[in-house]
């Protein structure tokens, strides 16, 4: 069967959502088809590993979709993509012809080489319903990985009163993001919240036992083997942005689909957007990737207006946030501890701004429990500089 369409987005998340409502935006009429790999219409991701662990109620994660010239088709594949005839092919052998089409095809979780189905990656609204489920009935957690899931949903199982051991390869958490001393402070909350850190730790292998999951570890400083026995695991090891669909149509990819500054790939009747897109942002003045929110939507929503025909150039400096345990931070722009930084607290890791820098210029700025600067850190990045470090302290203050 042939269903032809004005608009084919692939995906159905956050940017696939966004994008719908960035066409209708522009064009009132032209109909929309969504192809959605997980059973359920879009949904916000972020609150799986944070709000829904805090009492948010699950019914507030969906998304509002567009109502008319919409059709979403949930729990399909797209599986071959000819840019030239603008054609699709689903895994149920339907076929799409279309006019324009979006690539929000996002990521799937990193996976160890072992443990298969026994650890559980958080990424979908199926993986939270089973780690929510399993937290309910049993005590012991085991959290492989201290990136953004490892930190939100470890914060998150101890605060309902789990045991929870953390296992990273990093010396100290936040290792890769923050400024020593801040990166020190991060790992000393969590070990006062009753976290066990096994730092310098990785995770070899997962067997059973009668008592529970055996988790096999390898601590480095020690070069000594050790393990864990625990009733669940969860990894949050990083993503592999998903582009193979656009490889295998001869659009060109590196480390994400790459897009131009109006988000088209390389042809021009596709665009990209999301976790899977790489596009150049101007004020870093180079090609980044970002696995966040706020650029899922932002980026979503403006490849959305362009395929209905207002096309612009995507100048746009992403942003995120997250929280641990009472801490909420934002960061614009760049979080690499390897950069230059400059701290500015009002209160030491309580509340405060870090600026990143490298060469004289401003390429992140972190608002730790700052909320109203992000426009203004924004601006900041975009200066040319050149700046002195000792000028950014007292540079963005918050508004009373
Ligand atoms: P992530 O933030 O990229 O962190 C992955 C972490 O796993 C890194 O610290 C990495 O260490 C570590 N790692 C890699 N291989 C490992 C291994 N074999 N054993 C133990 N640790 C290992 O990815 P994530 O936490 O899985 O999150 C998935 C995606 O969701 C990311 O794109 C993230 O940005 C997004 N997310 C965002 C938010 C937010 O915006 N607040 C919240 C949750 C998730 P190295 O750095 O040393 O490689």
């Amino acid at each position: 069967m042939i269903r032809r369409t004005r608009y084919l987005i692939v995906g159905g998340g956050m940017a696939a959502d966004a994008a719908t409502h960035g066409i209708r935006e522009v064009d009132l009429d032209g109909e929309i088809v969504m192809i959605g790999n997980e059973r359920v219409p879009p949904y916000n991701r972020p609150p799986l590993s944070k709000m829904l662990w805090y009492g948010e109620p699950l019914d507030r994660i969906w998304r509002k979709p567009e109502k008319e010239g919409f059709e979403v088709r949930l729990g399909r594949r797209i599986t071959r993509l000819d840019p030239e005839r603008r054609e699709a092919t689903d895994d149920h052998g339907d076929t799409y012809a279309f006019k324009t089409c979006l690539l929000a095809t996002g990521g799937r979780p990193r996976r160890l080489p072992f443990g298969d189905d026994s650890i559980i990656y958080l990424r979908t609204l199926e993986d939270y319903r089973r780690l929510r489920t399993l937290s309910d009935v049993y005590e012991r957690f085991a959290v492989i990985g201290g990136g953004f899931i490892g930190m939100e949903i470890a914060a998150a199982l101890a605060s309902r009163g789990r045991q929870v051991t953390l296992v990273s390869p990093q010396r100290v958490l936040g290792e890769r993001l923050f400024p020593r001393d801040l990166a020190a402070h991060v790992t000393s909350t969590y070990a006062r919240a009753g976290i066990s850190l096994r730092m310098n730790t990785t995770a070899t292998g997962l067997t059973a036992d009668d008592d529970g999951l055996v988790l096999h570890l390898h601590d480095a400083a020690s070069g000594l083997p050790a393990s864990l026995t625990v009733d669940t695991v969860v990894a949050g090891i990083g993503i592999h942005p998903n582009v193979e669909l656009a490889r295998e149509a001869g659009l060109a990819v590196d480390d994400g689909i790459l897009v131009d500054r109006f988000l088209r790939t390389t042809h021009p009747a596709v665009y990209a957007a999301g976790d899977a897109a790489r596009f150049c942002c101007v004020a870093l003045d180079r090609q980044i990737r970002v696995e966040h929110e706020d650029n899922a939507n932002t980026m979503g929503y403006h490849a959305g207006r362009a395929m209905a025909g207002a096309v612009a150039p995507y100048d746009y400096i992403p942003f995120f946030s997250s929280s641990l345990f009472s801490l909420d931070y934002r960061v614009v722009g760049e979080l690499d501890s390897r950069l230059q930084t400059v701290e500015d607290w009002i209160e030491p890791y309580t509340k405060g701004i870090v600026y990143y820098m490298d060469d004289g210029r401003v390429r992140g700025v972190l608002l730790w429990n700052v909320w109203r600067l992000v426009g203004d850190a924004r601006t900041l990045i975009a200066e040319p500089g050149p700046h002195r470090p000792e000028e950014l302290r007292g540079r963005l203050v918050e508004p009373r």
